[in-house]
């Protein structure tokens, strides 16, 4: 309807935009590690449910997403081998850096996360890179018969050599999902970790999140935001392979978003885990309502900038 026109109907395909959407179709890194696999479907689900949600020109916060270009750069090929759609959501990533849009990979499994951030240390290799992983785990596992998994991405990238520790914090996460060991490799690391606990008062989270961007803009001139839909409470966001009954709360998790897309130096945005299997109609509302606050962030880049 001309007079009311959602997010889908302002997204155009390809991928010149300053925010391009690209789906990563693949759970066979959820599988790896064990957890309940749908996730392959997340991109598409995310889309369905896209068609329905998300005013373009919000008179709540006064931004108007027409203002900014938004493209869908389509999905990594499904039908792939997990390390060869690795390398594919790599190159696409990069490709879109480096042509100055901002990547949002809608997921799929959470091992995209390492190829998402060897996209943006290909494309940027002389400017320091930081990373904060919003998630109820710490996704720092070994890897499992030598294949990355949904588990491992970020004891990948605190393993390249291109990365550094002090540049990366853990967003959120549960002593009660994290082992001891994997805790001490985060710090030895020189990584920071930011508990749920810490974050858990009312309306904290937000705060604490804009203070952890502040934190790595002070060192590092690109940042990626990486989220994970399991770091959000179950009854918000029961469409995950690893449900948690204690975790963030959806207004929290858009006034985060918001904040990301908001600050100029986040160059790379990703979503793990939604399994449209699992629930379809609510995660996805979440999930979609996560990459609208992101485009009101950015869109609100501009409002400052002029
Ligand atoms: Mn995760």
């Amino acid at each position: 309807m001309a007079d009311d026109r959602k997010l889908a109907d302002i997204i155009q395909k390809g991928q010149e935009g300053q925010v391009v959407l690209l789906g990563f179709p693949c759970d066979a890194g959820v599988e790896i590690n064990g957890g309940r696999v749908g996730a392959r479907h997340g991109p598409e689900k995310f889309r369905s449910c896209m068609r329905r949600y998300g005013t373009v020109d919000n008179p709540e916060v006064n931004i108007d997403l027409s203002g900014i270009r938004i493209a869908d750069a389509g999905d990594i090929p499904a039908d792939l081998p997990l390390e060869a759609s690795h390398t594919a959501l790599t190159e696409k990533t990069a490709s879109i850096i480096q042509n100055g849009g901002i990547p949002f990979v809608v997921g799929g499994g959470n091992d995209q996360s390492y190829s998402n951030a060897c996209a943006l240390l290909d494309a940027k290799p002389d400017i320091p890179v930081g990373v904060i992983n919003i998630d109820a785990h710490l996704d720092v596992r070994p890897l499992i018969d030598g294949q990355a998994h949904s588990g491992s991405p970020f004891r990948l990238l605190l393993e390249d050599p291109r990365f550094s520790g002090s540049q990366f914090i853990e967003f959120a996460a549960q002593g009660s999902q994290v082992s001891r060991e994997h805790a001490r490799y985060v710090k030895e690391k020189k990584a920071q970790i930011i508990w749920f606990s810490e974050v858990a008062r009312i309306d904290a989270a937000a705060g604490a999140f804009r203070g952890a961007l502040g934190r790595l803009a002070w060192e590092c001139d690109s940042l990626f935001v990486s989220f994970d839909l399991d770091s959000i409470r179950a009854s918000e966001a029961p469409g995950v392979s690893c449900p948690g009954i204690m975790g963030l709360r959806a207004k929290e998790a858009f006034e985060m978003a918001f904040a990301a897309g908001a600050h100029p130096k986040v160059h790379l945005f990703d979503l793990s885990e939604y399994n449209p299997i699992i629930e379809e109609e609510l995660t996805g509302r979440l999930a979609v309502g996560i990459f609208y606050h992101f485009c009101l962030g950015v869109a609100s880049r501009r409002k400052v900038a002029s």
